[in-house]
């Protein structure tokens, strides 16, 4: 397990903010279409199912499997240097959608498919923390 990755701020926008807000309290938020009901990430203006504008937000468990996943070995672009290997998944959260995302805490090599993980923010670094999920 490399160091590990200090990301660097991501760029908000009106679509993301309530998502990197909500990251920075310790929870993670999800947007439901308040025209069809679809829950849906990443955030976005228009829903994908029926490009409503409408949109209702609600928090998620947390808590979630992986869906798949990479285990990186090299990575020279900075921060990721010296952070290899890392595991690179999709989480699919209980709620429904899947959150790109690392997985944490434990070895690479003991990430499975189907594995329960729950979200870790980490250290909050000012304004900013990366959800990333580590075995329930
Ligand atoms: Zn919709």
């Amino acid at each position: 397990m490399g160091k590990p990755i200090e990301n660097p701020a991501p760029a908000f926008d009106w679509e993301t903010r309530f998502w990197w807000e909500g990251c920075a309290r310790g929870e993670l938020w999800l947007q439901r279409c308040a025209a069809c009901g679809v829950l849906r990430h990443r955030p976005r203006a228009v829903c994908p199912a029926c490009l409503s504008g409408e949109v209702a937000y609600e928090q998620a468990s947390g808590r979630g499997t992986v869906y798949t996943f990479t285990v990186t070995h090299q990575n020279h672009a900075p921060p990721f240097r010296g952070c290899t290997p890392y595991v690179l998944a999709y989480v699919e959260l209980e709620e429904g959608p899947r959150v790109l995302t690392n997985v944490v805490g434990c070895e690479p090599d003991a990430v499975r498919v189907g594995m329960p993980v729950v979200v870790d923010f980490g250290e909050v670094q000012g304004e900013i923390a990366v959800p990333r999920f580590r075995p329930a």
